[in-house]
């Protein structure tokens, strides 16, 4: 326990699916105005460097959002100069939104130089202009002693109050207390929920369905999102189906989408990831189908057999 460290990963083709699929459900949720309690069981560490000696070591960013960057910048191209828009294809509106949110943490010229966590995402979009009066509410969990300790430290410079907590617990089981959200002044009761384990202990995929299954006991409606490796193992294989029959079980919709990046030329590290999610925002599954085949491509360039995307989803 503990050797995992999201500082490694941070900004890698994982955090791209997961970030981006984030963004377009929080985009959806947040045009009504009921106040949302979000909730990120596995936080980590909320805000990353991408270079620092952890992501230069692994390299992982470079081949995900660093790649990413400059279809932020062609699509900003045309704004920017005021020309025509060049004869390349249109950057999807879920994925030109996530850029622009990871870009709104690099204001300096050059290469992105930090990624955002999906605490210090969920804070941004809450607290845009547009959102801020609504009051959502976001709590944060992480276990390991130093993620724990930078991820204060970055809330605390949010300055955001009670609007934020972060707390140094077991995500799966502070979950229960939090459902059902408190009610709205009109009654409503909004959340969305990140499940987003390491799985470095074989337990998590088992405490990671046993979550889903006693949340939507305690709160049918809300929004839950299951971040998933696909790798070589029976419990990885399993999360997803065992996801997607419990939602069938508890009537609710749900959405599976995978993102599959094709082999490493060293054939090392993780190359496909999925995010299950039940009660997907009704756009969801049309953004990803844009946003998917153009990040593959870009994330694809180089790499070998095995690339493809794929969004399932109940009618
Ligand atoms: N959600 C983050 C993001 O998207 O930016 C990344 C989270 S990272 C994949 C998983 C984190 O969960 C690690 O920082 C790990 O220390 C932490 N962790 C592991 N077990 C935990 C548990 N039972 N409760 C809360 N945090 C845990």
């Amino acid at each position: 326990m503990f050797s995992y460290r999201h500082a490694f990963h941070a900004g890698n083709h994982a955090d791209v699916l997961k970030h981006l699929a984030l963004i377009a459900s929080l985009r959806h949720l947040m045009r009504k105005d009921g106040p949302l309690t979000l909730v990120d069981t596995h936080a980590g560490a909320g805000i990353y460097r991408l270079d620092s000696n952890a992501a230069q070591t692994s390299g992982e960013a470079l081949e995900g959002i660093a790649r990413l960057q400059a279809l932020h910048e062609q699509n900003q191209a045309p704004a920017l100069s005021g020309q025509a828009p060049a004869a390349t294809e249109d950057v999807a509106e879920a994925l030109a939104d996530y850029l622009a949110v990871v870009a709104s943490f690099n204001r300096a010229p050059g290469a992105w130089r930090v990624y955002p966590g999906s605490p210090l995402i969920m804070h941004a979009l809450m607290t845009e202009p547009a959102r801020a009066a609504v009051h959502d509410r976001l709590k944060l969990f992480e276990l390991h002693p130093t993620d724990i300790q930078a991820l204060d430290a970055h809330v605390a410079q949010l300055g955001a109050g009670r609007q934020v907590a972060v707390a140094r617990q077991d995500g799966f089981e502070a979950l229960k207390a939090l459902l059902p959200p408190p009610a709205a002044a009109g009654g409503s009761r909004r959340a969305l929920v990140l499940i987003d384990p390491s799985y470095e202990i074989k337990s998590d995929y088992a405490k990671a369905a046993a979550a889903v299954q006693d949340a939507l006991r305690r709160f049918a409606t809300g929004v839950y999102m299951v971040w998933y490796p696909v790798i070589a193992r029976p419990e990885a294989h399993g999360l997803p189906r065992r996801l997607k029959t419990m939602a069938q079980q508890a009537g609710r919709g749900w959405l599976n989408a995978t993102l599959h990046i094709g082999a490493a030329p060293d054939g090392g590290g993780l190359t496909a990831s999925g995010l299950f999610v039940v009660n997907p925002p009704h756009p969801l599954k049309a953004a990803l189908e844009q946003a998917l085949p153009q990040v593959l491509r870009v994330l694809a360039e180089g790499r070998g057999a095995g690339r493809a995307w794929a969004v399932e989803a109940s009618a």
